[in-house]
This record gives C-alpha cells, structure tokens and sequence, in this order.
C-alpha cells in the first residue's frame, strides 16, 4: 500500500504517518509545506524508515504535486494540510483561502490528472480521502448532536475555508468521478499538537507558571478525540469507507472548556507537583468572537459501517498527552520560542493588514 499523506509534519499528519509505517507497513511520501505549524521534529519516529519519505512541498502548487503523484504512484491520498487555527483565521484569513480552498483544489486537480491515467484495479482501488472537521456544521445548542446529514454552517474563517473544501472534495467525485471520502472529526489532542491549541497550550502554561487563558466563562463544550483514534479512524474510512460518502469522527467525550484546563490541572498536579494548585492559574478572558457554543459528533456510522471504536477515555488521553509533554520538552521548547502563547484572533484586522 502506498499512501501520500499532506499535512504529514503536522498535529494528525504525524500521528498518522506514524500509524501508516510503524503499524501498517505501508510506503508513505509525507508531502508537506513546512509552515509555521509543520514540525520534521514530529516524524523523528520514522527517520531513517526505509518505507517513509518526506517532500517539501505546497499543496497549492501543481507542478510540485504532479511531481509527487508521477514519482510516488499512490494508491490513495490522504489530505491533511490546511491551515487549522480559528484564532490566526480571525486576523489573517488569506492563507486560510489560499492554502485550504485553492491548496484542496489545485491537489483534486493534480490527483484527478494522475487517477485519469490509471487503468484497471489501480483506477477502481485508488481512494482520495479528504480529512476535514465538525466545525463545518457550526454550533449546537444544549441537545442534538452533528450528524453527516447536518447542514453545512461555517461561523469562522478557518471553518468556512475547509467547507468549500468539502464541497470541493465532494463536487470532483460526483463531477469526475475521482474516488473522494470524505471524514469530519471533532477536536483531537495529544502528542506533538503546537503550543498555540488550548490543551498543549494549558499544559506548558500551566507547567511554567503562567495564566491559564480560558476564554469568556469556559462553557464552550467541544468533543475530544485522542489523535492517535483519529489516525486509526482515517486509516479505516481510506481503506473501507464508501466513495462519496461523508463520514463522521468523535469520542463521545464532550466537556466544557473549563473542565479541560481544570483536568490538566490535576493530572500535572499529580505527575509534577507544584507549591500551590495550577487551578489557581486560570484566568477568564475575552471571548473569541464566533466562538461556537458547542460541538459533538453523531460518530454512529463510522462505528456500524466500519467497526471502529476509540481505544481512549478523555481521563486516559489527557494523562498520556501529559505525561508526554514532560518527557519531551526537546520536541516543544524550540516551538514555544517561537511560539510564547500570546493571545491571537481579537483584532479585528482588515485585508490581513497589521492591526494598528
Ligand atoms: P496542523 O496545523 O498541526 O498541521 C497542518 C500541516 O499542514 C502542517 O504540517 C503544515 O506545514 C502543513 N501545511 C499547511 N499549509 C500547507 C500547504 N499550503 N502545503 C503543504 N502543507 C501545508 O493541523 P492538524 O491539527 O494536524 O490538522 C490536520 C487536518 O485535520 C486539517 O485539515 C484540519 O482541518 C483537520 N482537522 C483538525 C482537527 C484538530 O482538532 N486539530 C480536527 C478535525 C479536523
């Protein structure tokens, strides 16, 4: 099996690399940009794998994409890359466009070109899996739950951008007939996640002896997902979902923002103790503006259809990602320097120009 996976430097594109080499035994080519948010550090696991190879390469540039699909011969693609943080798509949300609109656009054209060419079970067996998240369905109230029939109804950039990359993924397939799942996924957290997102960024906070930013009162309520369950979910919706169909990913583990930060409280209490409770480092601050209510994953078909379960609680998932943020701060002191943890999405800046 040959997978191409973008975005593979990345958060989820690691944890899948990973998944795909060391567990599967799969040939993987890694194709990412490398932006700010791409990490080489984060497939130290499969250096020097001789099943695993890394390009640098934007997604948005045909020439580099034609490249990687005539060299490497996939039998599926795996598409990852965007640009993924609602707070930068707030003040710039060009690269969001940019990256995950004409990015998803200009790789459907360079896979639908090199499907084209296929012939026999190499053209019947190739997948394009488009990997894509809940917030596209915009915000719940207090019941119900996002299920794939949900209509489509994006509050920020970050995931407007990645609906008209849904639509995009789904018109290629009805349109040309490219082989397109589609998954969308509810937050995950875990290892190698930036330092910008709310878990990683409590845990190093809270382990330096900074604030803890909760932002408005910390009742926003998201459903979290350990990476390393989403890696395997994607892996099984490449291998047996049904083309053109969407398939929703979630662990049933829905909290309040308040309650997330408050438990990496207790287990970095547990695992490294400090003079006073880290609880006393949370400080309410500004809401984002658009900041969904609530989101939670109807993951049901995923589970019937395709067998998968999540291998991970939330209690589990966040003492293991704890754990593993004090064992390697190798791989995110570099990235918090470059990185602080400063408040991003506020200013309401206008064509991506510097607030003044
Ligand atoms: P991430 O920001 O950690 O990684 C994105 C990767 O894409 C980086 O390695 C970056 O270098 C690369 N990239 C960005 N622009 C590129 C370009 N133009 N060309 C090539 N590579 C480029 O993101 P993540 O959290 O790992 O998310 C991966 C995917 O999963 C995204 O499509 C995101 O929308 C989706 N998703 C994320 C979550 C979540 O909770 N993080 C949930 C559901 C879905």
């Amino acid at each position: 099996m040959r997978v191409i996976v973008t975005g593979g430097a990345g958060f989820i594109g690691s944890a899948l690399v990973r998944h795909l080499v060391l567990d599967k035994g799969y040939d993987v080519l890694t194709v990412d940009a490398l932006t700010y948010a791409g990490c080489e550090a984060s497939l130290k696991a499969v250096e020097g794998e001789r099943t695993h190879r890394f390009v640098k390469a934007d997604i948005r540039d045909r020439a580099a994409m034609d490249a990687a699909l005539a060299g490497f011969a996939p039998d599926r693609i795996m598409h990852l890359a965007a640009e993924s943080h609602v707070d930068r798509s707030i003040t710039g949300a060009a690269d969001f466009i940019d990256t995950n609109v004409m990015g998803t656009f200009t790789l459907l054209e360079a896979a639908r070109g090199y499907w084209e060419g296929l012939e026999g079970d190499a053209k019947a067996s190739f997948r394009f899996l488009h990997v894509s998240t809940d917030e596209v369905y915009g915000s719940l109230g207090d019941e119900g739950l996002f299920e794939e029939t949900t209509p489509y109804d994006p509050s920020s950039p970050y995931s407007a951008s990645k609906a008209a990359s849904d639509h995009l993924a789904k018109a290629w397939q009805r349109t040309y007939g490219l082989p397109v799942v589609v998954s969308n996924c509810s937050n995950n957290y875990g290892p190698y996640h930036f330092p910008e997102k709310l878990i990683p960024l409590a845990i190093l906070n809270a382990l330096a002896g900074r604030t803890l930013p909760v932002y408005g009162q910390g009742e926003n309520v998201r459903d979290w997902l350990y990476v390393d369950d989403h890696a395997r979910a994607l892996d099984l919706i490449a291998e047996r979902g049904r083309v053109g169909e969407t398939y929703n990913v979630g662990g049933r583990n829905e909290r309040r923002n308040i309650d997330v930060v408050r438990r990496v409280c207790t287990v970095l209490d547990e695992l490294a103790p400090a003079n006073d409770p880290r609880e006393s480092l949370i400080e309410f601050v500004a809401d984002r503006p658009g900041h969904d209510a609530r989101y939670a994953i109807d993951a049901s078909k995923l589970e019937g259809e395709l067998g998968w379960r999540p291998q991970e609680t939330f209690d589990t998932g966040i003492e293991k990602t704890v754990r593993w943020y004090l064992d390697n701060e190798w791989w995110w002191r570099p990235l918090r320097d470059r990185y602080d943890g400063e408040r991003l999405g506020l200013a309401a800046a206008n064509g991506d120009k510097a607030p003044e």
